[in-house]
């Protein structure tokens, strides 16, 4: 269970309860991170501790360039952030944010998650 990675623990918490919006846990239901909290019977605080590229600074995979100015407005977002922010407002199910967790959570270094969801756009561009 220690090694259990974030996406891994997020799509176990999710078959434990359903989907739930605004709060970790609440009426037994969970949000993204909240699943991942039942997963290792821990609290949220335990999610960024145990797996620290929570805390990164990334982008929403699915905001438009309108929320891009929000983030640079107010400051960078991080990678839980954009979790709670899947789950709540872009209604995704926690599989869905479960399998974009699992895209990032290789990358250790904040500059290769931007690189990473850059990159998509310029893979034609530069043929690697
Ligand atoms: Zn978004």
């Amino acid at each position: 269970m220690s090694n259990l990675k974030l996406s891994e623990a997020i799509q176990l918490g999710a078959m434990l309860a359903p989907q739930g919006f605004e709060r970790y846990k609440e009426d037994g239901r969970t949000c993204a991170l909240g699943a991942a909290c039942e997963a290792i019977a821990g609290s949220p605080l335990d999610v960024a501790s145990r797996w620290p590229f929570c805390k990164q600074q990334t982008r929403c995979p699915a905001c438009s360039w309108w929320f891009l100015l929000f983030v640079f407005t107010l400051g960078r977002t991080s990678v839980e952030r954009v979790i709670v922010h899947l789950n709540d407002d872009h209604r995704w199910t926690r599989e869905r944010i479960a399998d974009w967790v699992a895209a990032i959570e290789f990358t250790s270094i904040p500059a290769l998650v931007e690189h990473r969801q850059l990159g998509e756009q310029l893979q034609h561009v530069s043929g690697t």
